[in-house]
């Protein structure tokens, strides 16, 4: 059975870039009947932290990307965060030292980086020298002796290719004479990236690993180790990355915004989790869609292999079509207590107002506008009500006096008795009856606003 796994840093919030990610790892297990599991990478101590963990896991319920295993779920392969899976790693370690796997590696990381710049210089790719895999074991006991703390080195076989096919990227071949013995163990104790990572993939069963493109020359390290360990290593499809509308990455002003920055400006998970299903994924479909929807009409081979453009607009654009698909209910619920509308009158206003607005607290700017004494306005409108004349708005007076039922009579009337028509009748109206120039239509107005209140505006506009 599909197993796929989101395997996040806690080292920061969510943001679009690693949102998406998780999403499409959620998105194939869920089409798939399959497991979706989460394990927090969190062995670089000093930059996890447990609050971002915390605020991850409740980003991603927030969004309806629950996790079938991990923490705070089930699943008999935990623990899931990798600062309690020392003793697991340590048997692999150990099982790679006595078959001479691995190396301790005492170089400094100052002797390391004057290596990487010689070869650089010399136009070759940067990799390990091997310096202490010449060690002798004499050596290296007195070297430990003298107390030295150090890392530990993976034996990268020389002369073979590693070949793999990659879920997105087709057929993938490397050397493995490009690649130095990397690092397994840090000088602390604690597993690397290349291991952790790859050992749990393995040991709790993952199938398919969707990851960022900027990972994959790390498979085939984690590959060989895999190999080494006997372990069988899941599929792996390395995604594009996503670009800014400039084609630069992802900078803070656009799509670097955390998830809870998002969160709090008022975009909903359903704008976000369509937004982000179609970077880098194609659905034929270009209507709003649910998550079971977009599970189920999730395909690897649909992943693009071009970078992806996160454009505002575009977010936006998913954002009114998921507030116009909100229930009334959820969109009555973001009106502070302050706004002026009455009782009873909520949903009608959602009714109303929905396709004007972006946000759901958007609400609250339609209901002063609305329902508060007097529409707030601004100079040029008021301008334009002066435009519009005294006797115009003495005209619209008379004719609310008969009673109009709804607002094309009224607004027929008012035309035939002042003479104005088409936007010289129905600017002035609206601007009198909502204050501002643009806005719901105004047959949905008038009914909210009842005749009590449309008279009371015409008075104002008039005077
Ligand atoms: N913890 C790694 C990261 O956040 C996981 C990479 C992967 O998906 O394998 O980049």
């Amino acid at each position: 059975a599909m197993k796929t796994r989101f395997a996040p840093s806690p080292t920061g919030h969510l943001h679009l870039g690693n949102l998406r990610t998780a999403l499409f790892n959620a998105l194939a297990a869920r089409g798939q009947g399959g497991t979706f599991l989460l394990r927090i990478e969190d062995t670089d101590a000093e930059r996890s932290r447990a609050e971002y963990t915390r605020d991850l896991m409740e980003d991603l319920r927030w969004l309806g990307l629950h996790w079938q295993e991990g923490p705070e779920a089930d699943g008999t392969a935990g623990p899931y965060l990798q600062s309690q899976r020392g003793e697991r790693y340590a048997t692999y370690f150990r099982s790679l030292e006595e078959r001479g796997l691995v190396y301790p590696c005492f170089c400094s990381d100052q002797s390391l980086r004057l290596a990487r710049k010689a070869q650089m210089a010399a136009g070759q790719p940067p990799r390990y020298p091997g310096t202490c895999a010449r060690l002798s074991p004499e050596e290296v006991q007195e070297r430990l002796a003298r107390g030295e703390r150090p890392t530990l080195r993976f034996r990268v076989p020389r002369g073979r290719t590693v070949v793999f096919e990659d879920r997105v990227r087709g057929p993938q071949r490397f050397a493995t004479d490009d690649i130095g013995d990397f690092i397994i163990r840090r000088s602390d104790g604690t597993p690397s990236f290349f291991f952790s990572n790859a050992v749990d993939d393995a040991l709790m069963g993952v199938t398919l690993v969707l990851r960022g493109e900027d990972h994959i020359a790390n498979t085939p390290r984690q590959l060989l180790l895999l190999e080494a360990l006997g372990l069988t290593a899941p599929d792996y499809g390395h995604i594009s990355l996503i670009l800014d509308e400039d084609g630069g990455p992802l900078s803070k002003r656009s799509g670097a915004l955390s998830l809870r920055q998002l969160h709090r400006q008022g975009y909903l998970p359903l704008a976000l989790l369509n937004h982000l299903a179609r970077l880098g994924h194609v659905y034929e479909d270009d209507g709003l869609m649910d998550l079971d929807t977009l599970a189920a009409r999730f395909d690897t081979a649909r992943l693009g292999r071009a970078p992806a453009r996160h454009d505002a607009a575009q977010l936006d654009h998913w954002q009114r079509l998921a507030v116009a698909a909100a229930p009334d209910a959820a969109l009555v619920a973001w009106l502070d207590h302050e706004a002026p509308v009455p009782a009873g009158q909520g949903g009608a206003l959602v009714a109303a107002v929905r396709d004007n607005i972006l946000f759901p607290a958007d609400l609250n700017a339609w209901a002063r506008r609305l329902f508060a004494p007097e529409p707030p306005l601004d100079e040029a409108q008021r301008g334009a009500l002066r435009e519009a004349g005294a006797a115009f708005f003495d005209a619209a007076l008379a004719v609310l006096e008969e009673g109009p039922e709804a607002f094309p009579d009224f607004a027929k009337a008012v035309g035939r008795a002042s003479g104005h028509k088409g936007k010289g009748l129905y600017m002035p109206l609206r601007l009198a009856l909502t204050g501002v120039p643009h806005g719901p239509e105004m047959h949905r107005v008038w009914d909210l606003l009842g005749p009590e209140r449309v008279r009371r505006r015409l008075e104002q506009a008039r005077d």
